[in-house]
């Protein structure tokens, strides 16, 4: 179903919610095509409020703020899914994504639940509510990961848990907070897609990307043609569209997926999905001729969407804040001018001050006209960086 749509032109103003990386990295799109923008985020320091035109620091449920921002812009989205649901609510009909949406993301029972619902293949499990559901959890969901249902990330809120009695005492160091208990998979590989969804219902996406963490935490995406087995590949598309279409999804989604028993042959299983762009798409700021920060400036504005081509293989290097210390001891700058000495590499940096132990600074998009080529300087950035090879 088509309908007309009046988009909000360059010269307006766009608004998020949430001052991070992400928002950081959309404010300089949305700035790049001509808007104007707001950051809402309580931090004097956050990266996103930095380099925003308007930066109102108020809590996200701050009744004022919340008026403030929906006044000054013609259209709002959010850069982070833990803003709470109800400030989108308030929000509308300028915010996108949806607050029930965003509601679905921010909680893993309701979005297992939702994976279910859209006939998309999840990983075996269990919602733990209550002492009786820990009890009755089955046998085969262990050895397994006990996740909080909700505000966890870069693995945080995760235990895994062996046997039923480490998983009674994982849930009680969780405080008893709700939780989904995940079988533990064989993951041969993972990988995610980014879908953009029109409020008129049209769809694009960007080439499915393959992922590699590291103690939970994405460390290296890598992007380029035979990556991913093209049939696992158009499978992962298809889950995505009918993920994003089950929710009316307007916006720019990610959604997750472990490749199970073997890369090529194997079955696909949903993970999770991010109801914004994601640090798996960021390969596209430089290897795609439309990055995921701009397809979400073109969906909240009501934008024609156009499919994304990706014009050089790519291979993106997480830097987190462990780059920054030698043996624990705070040391310098990583070697920036000789990573940039090499040829396609793209530095990213989040301007956040203080570097910590897991905490995202930045990333590399490594560009190359083949995969081997994209591979082989990533090889060499991540020699120079200190960060172990893949
Ligand atoms: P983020 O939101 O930053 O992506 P998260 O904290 O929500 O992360 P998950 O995506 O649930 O965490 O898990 C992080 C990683 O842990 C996965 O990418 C995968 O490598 C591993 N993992 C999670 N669940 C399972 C599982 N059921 N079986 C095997 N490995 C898993
Ligand atoms: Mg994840």
């Amino acid at each position: 179903m088509s309908q007309i749509l009046k988009p909000v032109l360059p010269g307006a103003t766009l608004g998020v919610l949430g001052g991070g990386q992400l928002g950081r990295m959309w404010a300089h799109e949305a700035q790049r095509m001509g808007y104007e923008t707001v950051v809402l985020d309580p931090d004097a320091h956050s990266p996103a409020g930095w380099v925003s035109h308007h930066h109102i620091q108020k809590d996200y449920l701050d009744p004022v703020a919340l008026q403030q921002l929906a006044e000054q812009c013609a259209a709002i989205t959010t850069e982070f899914e833990n803003v709470p649901a109800d400030a989108l609510a308030r929000l509308s009909p300028k915010a996108s994504p949806a607050a029930n949406a965003v509601a679905v993301a921010q909680d893993r029972s309701r979005e297992k639940a939702h994976f279910v619902a859209c006939g998309v293949p999840v990983a075996p499990h269990a919602v733990i509510e209550t002492p009786e559901q820990l009890a009755q959890v089955r046998d085969d969901l262990l050895p397994g990961i006990l996740k909080t249902a909700r505000m966890g990330y870069d693995g945080k809120g995760q235990v895994r848990v062996r046997h039923r009695a480490e998983l009674a005492d994982a849930w009680e160091a969780l405080q008893r907070t709700p939780c989904v208990l995940e079988k533990m998979l064989p993951l041969a590989a993972e990988c995610s897609v980014i879908v953009a969804r029109g409020r008129d219902g049209a769809m694009v996406h960007l080439p499915v990307q393959r992922n590699l963490h590291r103690d939970g935490i994405l460390a290296v995406t890598e992007v380029s043609a035979g990556n991913i087995s093209p049939v696992l590949a158009s499978q992962a598309v298809q889950a995505a569209q009918a993920v994003a279409e089950g929710l009316d999804y307007v916006g720019v989604l990610c959604v997750e997926f472990f490749i199970l028993n073997d890369e090529h042959t194997g079955e696909l299983v949903v993970n999770e999905i991010a109801p914004r762009p994601h640090n798996s798409g960021h390969y596209s700021q430089d290897a795609c001729d439309v990055s995921q920060f701009e397809l979400q400036v073109r969906c909240m504005a009501d934008l024609p969407l156009t499919q994304p081509r990706q014009h050089s293989a790519a291979i993106m290097l997480n830097l987190l804040g462990d780059l920054w210390f030698t043996q624990g001891v705070q040391a310098v700058e990583p070697a920036w001018s000789q990573v940039l000495a090499l040829p396609g590499a793209h530095l990213h940096l989040y301007g956040k001050a203080q570097a910590r132990a897991g905490r995202k600074m930045g990333h590399l998009n490594i560009t190359a006209a083949t995969p081997e080529q994209a591979r082989n300087t990533a090889l060499q950035a991540a020699h120079i960086l200190g960060i172990a090879p893949f």
